[in-house]
């Protein structure tokens, strides 16, 4: 962009109006959930969860989500939680699996944008397929999401989540490190282990 379209743009009300797509997909009230926890256990990871017929289905991401297209991002399928655990933030217990602080670190609700062969897929169905392609609407993640199941079905936990290139994408964003906090209790993680301290 130029300085002169700049400087048009700012002088233009209805620019940024125009310029943006409509959210033709924005998530309403009955759609489903998804959460990402950030978890300080035996290492620091971030784990991914879409509600899938009355579970969160789980994935851990070593790195954490990205904005960038050109990212892909390892995704190791977990255990299923229950849709309750969502809301979860504190600390699991020394002796426990995942002991550490958890924050919910982004979430909101999501449509489910997967098909094959040109037809639409259930989101149960695309989880058996191994390509599942959401349309976020959370509080940092915004936009679509596809998860890509890289081994042979069934045959590994091993997926990689990849940002699509939309106008939600955006390469210069890094929010897995400049936006550490909880969207739904303002903590992070070091508040979560400082309050256990005190
Ligand atoms: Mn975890």
């Amino acid at each position: 962009m130029n300085t002169n379209m700049l400087k048009h743009h700012a002088l233009d009300p209805d620019f940024n109006k125009a310029d943006r797509p409509e959210p033709k997909n924005a998530a309403d009230s009955d759609s489903p959930i998804f959460v990402i926890h950030q978890h300080d256990a035996s290492t620091l990871h971030f784990d991914f969860r879409l509600e899938i017929d009355n579970r969160l289905v789980s994935w851990v991401i070593p790195k954490g989500p990205s904005t960038d297209p050109e990212d892909k991002r390892l995704a190791i399928q977990t255990e299923d939680h229950p849709m309750q655990y969502a809301a979860f933030e504190g600390l699991i217990p020394e002796g426990e699996y995942g002991a550490g602080a958890v924050i919910v670190w982004d979430h909101g609700r999501f449509l489910n944008q997967s098909e094959k062969d040109g037809n639409k897929r259930t989101l149960q169905e695309a989880l058996e397929d191994g390509h599942i392609r959401v349309w976020l609407e959370g509080s940092k993640l915004r936009g679509g999401y596809s998860l890509v199941h890289t081994g042979f079905r069934g045959e590994d936990e091993n997926w990689l989540l990849i940002k699509e290139d939309d106008e939600a994408a955006d390469a210069r964003r890094n929010p897995v490190s400049t936006e550490p906090r909880s969207p739904i209790s303002d903590k992070t993680l070091d508040d979560v282990r400082s309050a256990l301290e005190d």
